[in-house]
């Protein structure tokens, strides 16, 4: 193989670009991106780049010797060439890392989303003392800009749809804990309101009602940037479909070893987990962290599977919150301290509590937790290994977690 093209300058493309290296390849790679900027980090967007304390998330990876064609957007894909704005571009191996793209509302008024740097420093520099600020969607994007926009003294509003925040990600249940939050801050949540459109100054919301906004950010999720691929032949099924190993195959909807060779990673691939058994896409850092190394390896003819325990995290109202692994639907939900214990004046940060789900095996098969990084880690190692543990000793939050993973 002498020229391997990458599709894609975040940091899953990047990283694969650096992982080629790693395993030895010395042929040519070209890194194909859309945006002006070499590859950056995304997670510090909606933290420190909305409140003012960091300008660059340049991520420090080393392309000496890669050929980066910035400003470069791929259009279309068939076998061996990429079709770019500027023209085809040959490989023999391939790799998709377009991540992903924030769904949209409709209405002729003005919207912010906030996916690349780009949109944060527009976001930060309109965030004022007193500018009005809806956010449409309580989910991870949609706390951490009311966070940022409420310390800044933006007066915030946020509209959801569903009844309680983070209700995709962690149920009604786990997820409505949160919703104190946001009045603590000072932000003003309305639940189960949906938007019909946005207007020149404002939202319509689905009962008819006018609220009006100086500044409007739409946080409802983010679909893969696959529209590029459509009629190639790879398999689209919610992302780009591909096999334990991270290849595609060029049979629509089927998986394999593609000729010339395909992987995608980042939060663009729809891979076959051989721990859930079905296919996964997770937009998760991790995951473009992560998948890299298996998808390099792959190209260059390796067996190295993909198989993660999803892992996430968010910064939210002065709380760390981070989820590992994946409820099923039967599992049962176990509390691990209190959630409605509401912080000392004098304390520096909220009581923490954690939230695991059980199989009806007895294995924790997820957990979520704010403000107790330890059980996160423990939990990803009992996770990992299938533990079946106690509930009793799980919710006791005197009992570390790690001593329940060392044990098993
Ligand atoms: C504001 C924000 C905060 C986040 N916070 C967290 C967090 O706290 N914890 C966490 O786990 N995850 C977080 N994430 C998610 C995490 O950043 C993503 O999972 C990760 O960036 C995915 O990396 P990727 O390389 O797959 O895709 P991306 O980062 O989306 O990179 C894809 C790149 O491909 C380019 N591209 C797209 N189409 C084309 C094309 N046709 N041709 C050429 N180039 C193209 C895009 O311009 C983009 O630069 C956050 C994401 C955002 C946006």
């Amino acid at each position: 193989m002498d020229r391997i093209v990458i599709v894609g300058a975040g940091l899953a493309g990047g990283r694969v670009a650096v992982e080629l290296r790693a395993a030895g390849f010395t042929g040519g790679i070209v890194l194909l991106g859309a945006e002006e900027h070499l590859p950056y980090d995304r997670p510090p967007l909606s933290k420190g780049v909305l409140s003012g304390r960091v300008e660059e998330t340049t991520l420090p990876l080393d392309l000496d010797g890669v050929e980066v064609q910035l400003g470069r957007r791929a259009v279309g894909l068939r076998p061996g060439a990429v079709e770019t704005d500027a023209g085809p571009v040959s490989y023999d191996g391939l790799v998709i890392a377009t991540g992903a793209t924030p769904v949209r509302l409709p209405g002729e008024g003005p919207q912010r989303v906030l996916r690349t740097i780009d949109d944060a420093r527009g976001l930060r520099d309109a965030l004022k003392p007193g500018v009005r600020l809806v956010v449409v969607g309580a989910g991870w994007i949609g706390a951490e800009v009311a966070t940022a926009a409420a310390k800044i003294g933006a007066v915030v509003t946020v509209v959801e749809a569903a009844d309680s925040p983070l209700q995709v990600a962690l149920g009604d249940e786990v997820g409505g804990q949160t919703a104190a939050w946001y009045g603590q801050s000072g932000v003003d949540l309305r639940l189960g309101v949906s938007v019909r459109e946005i207007g020149s100054a404002g939202l319509l919301l689905g009962d008819g009602e006018w609220l009006p906004a100086d500044e409007v950010v739409v946080g409802v999720g983010v679909r893969p940037e696959t529209g590029w691929l459509a009629g190639s032949g790879l398999g689209l099924d919610r992302g780009v479909v591909v096999d334990e190993h991270l290849a595609a195959g060029w049979d629509e909807g089927g998986v394999g070893p593609a000729e010339p060779p395909v992987v995608v990673v980042g939060d663009c691939a729809a891979w076959w987990s051989r721990r859930y058994g079905r296919r996964l896409r997770v937009e998760h850092w991790e995951c473009a962290q992560g998948s890299p190394a298996v998808a390099a390896a792959t190209l260059l003819g390796g067996e190295a599977v993909y198989d993660p325990v999803p892992y996430f995290w968010s910064e939210q109202f002065g709380r760390m919150v981070q989820v590992v692994g994946l409820a099923g639907e039967q599992d049962t939900l176990v509390w691990r301290g209190d959630p409605t214990t509401v912080a000392e004046p004098a304390a520096k940060r909220a009581p923490g509590w954690s939230a695991g789900w059980f199989g009806p095996d007895g294995r924790l098969t997820a957990i979520a937790t704010v403000n107790r990084p330890m059980d996160a880690v423990a939990a990803r190692r009992l996770i990992a290994a299938d533990t079946v543990i106690d509930p009793a000793r799980f919710e006791d939050p005197s009992v570390a977690l790690k001593n329940l993973a060392a044990a098993a």
